[in-house]
Order: structure tokens, then sequence, then C-alpha cells
């Protein structure tokens, strides 16, 4: 039994986690929290000691038990030990260490009921030692699945899919895709749920060249899962971590689903990205469009423009938009949900938004007000330099990565922003991640 440590722990770590000094070392604990006395142990690899909680002594009145039978091992979930509230308040508490110096932090927009909330549901295919099918999302830094059964934080409609798939493999003879060994068939599932619409969409994603009777399989689905409005064969046999793979044939309906956000029909392809959270989307754009104080004479810019949402949802208020997206795929979308809609004042290209910047601010072409919502990565300087050459009046910068966005946050400060809002929204309760929007001016 490895030596067990009593420690009391007085504040939490960005993530979540319980920070306690002894030894003259210190350590984040998952699943400590702050006020609370406990047993720790340590786990000491080269060059590594990671501190792991035995035992609460004293517990915290935010404590509770996590809901979910999986939480402790599933690694999907970083906070169902703590109540809602609590969880809210260590977000905040996150986004006041990166930015209270530079401005005051609003509360987080909460959600009411914070369960169920995932659109867009990944599950990865294997077996478990006695030979039997399961699905569910990777332990941590390993390929062994956790099997859950059911997921708290999930669209309900994935876990009876999911029961389904598996029935119709056994059935079937369909292998799960092996990682390590690079042999069977079904490697991962991706359902996409239209919370407005209903619109189911599944991806079955084959490790191999061949699925051998995917017609008779597509059928026992739609035979079991009537709401299945459109199923998608898409193969990936790279060693890669990614889902998808570059081939996509559609079986069934269209290959693609719609949603409804503040109002506007959006059309969502497999490889497209689309808030994982419909109701706390609209409260984030909502914010993000009311921080921009838009009178209808603007011309705005929507840099990293995705499907389009913000675009479209914000023409109404702007004289013009123009989206800037990477992905050829979002930007079909993004130019078919224009269509749809009859939004005529938009208009998106397909570029890196740093290049499109660049070109922009060599020809002196400033937007009146951006909306930047990078990828995790954040922006990089080309992208900030020409903003900065350019000074949009209005700047507001939508995040899922806190630390990317106060490291371009404190360059545009730098030169010569300010920040009017802080705004943290949380769109993935019971995880560690928040979003996070900073409103800049320039006078
Ligand atoms: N604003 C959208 C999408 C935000 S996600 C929404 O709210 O739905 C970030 C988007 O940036 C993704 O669609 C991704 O494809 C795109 N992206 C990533 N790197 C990019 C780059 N260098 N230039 C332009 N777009 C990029």
């Amino acid at each position: 039994m490895s030596k067990e440590y009593r420690v009391k722990c007085r504040k939490l770590d960005a993530k979540g986690r319980g920070i306690v000094s002894f030894n003259n070392a210190s350590f984040s604990v998952p699943y400590l929290i702050e006020g609370e006395t406990a047993l720790i142990s340590l786990q000491h690899k080269p060059g590594n000691t990671t501190a792991k909680l035995v035992s609460v002594e004293e517990k915290a009145a935010e404590r509770i038990k996590p809901e979910c039978p999986y939480f402790y091992e599933c690694g999907g979930c970083d906070l169902q030990h703590m109540s809602y509230k609590k969880q809210l308040q260590v977000k905040k508490a996150w986004i006041e260490d990166l930015f209270k110096e530079k401005h005051p932090v609003e509360d987080v927009i909460g959600m009411d009921s914070p369960y169920h909330y995932r659109n867009k549901i990944h599950q990865t295919l294997s077996k478990d030692r006695k030979g039997n099918i399961i699905s569910g999302i990777y332990e941590e830094e390993s390929h062994r699945v956790i099997d859950a059964k059911q997921c708290l934080i999930q669209e309900t409609c994935a876990d009876s899919i999911m029961e389904s798939i598996k029935k119709i493999m056994k059935a079937q003879r369909i292998e799960p895709y092996d990682e390590d060994r690079r042999r069977g068939v079904l490697r991962h599932v991706l359902i996409k749920y239209g919370y407005h619409t209903k619109q189911v969409m599944v991806v079955l994603v084959s490790g191999n060249d061949i699925f051998p009777g995917k017609k008779n399989f597509v059928s026992a689905l739609l035979k079991a899962h009537p709401e299945i409005t459109t199923v998608v064969l898409n193969t990936n046999t790279r060693k890669t971590s990614m889902v998808l793979g570059d081939k996509q044939s559609v079986v069934y309906g269209t290959g693609r689903i719609e949603d409804v956000l503040c109002g506007y029909t959006f059309s969502i392809s497999p490889k497209s990205f689309y808030q994982v959270n419909p109701l706390q989307t609209e409260r984030l754009y909502e914010a993000a469009i009311a921080s921009a104080n838009l009178t209808g004479k603007e011309t705005v810019l929507d840099a990293y423009s995705g499907i389009g949402t913000i675009s479209l949802i914000v023409s109404k208020n702007a004289k013009s938009v123009t989206g800037v997206e990477i992905n050829k795929d979002a930007v079909a979308d993004a130019k078919e949900n224009a269509k749809k809609n009859g939004v005529k004042n938009v208009n998106f290209i397909c570029e890196d938004a740093s290049m499109y910047m660049m070109k922009q601010a060599e020809k002196g072409i400033r937007p009146d007000v951006a909306f930047i919502d990078p990828p995790r990565s954040g922006c990089d300087e080309r992208f900030l330099t020409s903003i900065v050459r350019l000074k949009p009046s209005r700047l507001v910068y939508i995040s899922c990565n806190p630390e990317t966005q106060k490291r371009d946050v404190d360059f545009l400060l730098e030169k010569g922003y300010k920040i009017t809002k802080v705004q943290p929204v949380d769109m993935f309760p019971f995880t560690k991640h928040v979003e996070n929007i900073v409103s800049l001016c320039y006078e």
C-alpha cells in the first residue's frame, strides 16, 4: 500500500482540481474541493509525481454524490462531485484569475437544467475481456474504452441508438475495429442531433475499406430507430486520433440535419463544426451580439465563421457581414444556410483567417466590427497584427480556451484596445471547460 498523507485543500486550480501543498511541493488533486481535509497518495512516474484522492475526511458543503456511475472512470466530465452552483463559481474564478486585473468579470451564464445538453455524440467501439462489444469514450491516454451505457450530458437518443448498434453488430457479425492490431470494421459512431428539429444523423466510421453487408446493417438500424433521418458511412483507415476520414458516402437521407438557432435554420453536415450545446449557444450568441451595440449600419467580419451561425444571426443588425472559414464543407454549409434563410447581405470566404486578414490589411479594407471565434489554439500573430492595423472599433472575441484568449487579448490591449465586458457562458456543464466572451473597443 502506498503511503497516505493527510492534507487540507485551500484553493482549486483552473481545471477544478484541489491544490494541496506539503513537503515543499504542491499538487493538483482531482475531485478534491477547497476547504476539505482528505487523505491522498502519491504516484511516482519518471519525471512526474501525481496525487490521487484516497478519502475525504471533512467534506465541503458543495460536495455531492456524482449522479453518473461512470464518473470517476470515464474522464468525460470533471466536476460531477460538486453542486452545479459551485461549478459555475469555479469557472468564474478561473476567468477572474485571467482577466480581473484588466476588467471585472460577469457571473457565468449557466443552464436551468444542465443535463443531456450535448447534441454531438462520439462513441468508440471495442470489445471487453470477455469478447462483448462495448462502446464509450477512451480512458485518458489509453486505447481502453470505458463502457458507458448511459451518459448524463449527451442527448438521450444516443444511448438507445448505441445499444441497437451493438446488438446489430453481434447479430450480423460486424467486428469492432481494433486500434492496436488494426483489424475489424466499425471504429466509431458519430451522432448529431437537431435540438429543435429532432432530426438525427448517424455517421458510421469504418476502419476498413470494406464494410460487409452495410445495406443490411443500415436497414436493421433504421427499423429499430425510425427517428434517424440520415445515415452516412465514413471510412477512416489511418492511424490517427481524428474520428472522421476523408472518404464518405450517404447511405440514407440527405447526409445532413437541420437545427434552429435564434430563429434561423442551419444545415449541418458530418464534418462541419456546430456548437455542442444548442440552448447555451443561443445565450452565447445573444450576449456576444448585444455587446457589439450594432445599429444596422456596420460592416461586420465573422472570423472563423463555421457554418455561418454568427454571420446569419447578426445580419439583421448589420449593413453587411463577411464570414471567413478554412473548412470547405463548413463554407458550403454556410452558403446554403444563407440561401435557406433568405439572407442577402452576407458572403462567405473559404480561406485561412490570417491570410485573409493580411490581404485586407494590405488593401486597407476595415470592418467596423469583428466577431472572432477561433479554435482552441486561438489566433496567430499575423491575424492579430492585421486586426490592429485595421482597427475595427469593436471586437467581440469568443473562445472555448480562455488561456489562449487571454494571450491574444493581452496583445490587443497593448496595441490600444480596451475591454468593455467579460462574460463567461457555461456551454459544457459538469466538465472543466467554459466559453468566454471578451468585448473590446478602440476609440
Ligand atoms: N463561429 C462558429 C465556429 C467556431 S469554431 C460557431 O460559433 O459555430 C472555429 C472554426 O474555426 C471552425 O469552424 C474551424 O474550421 C475554423 N478554423 C480553424 N482554423 C482556421 C483558420 N486558420 N482560418 C479560418 N478558420 C479556421
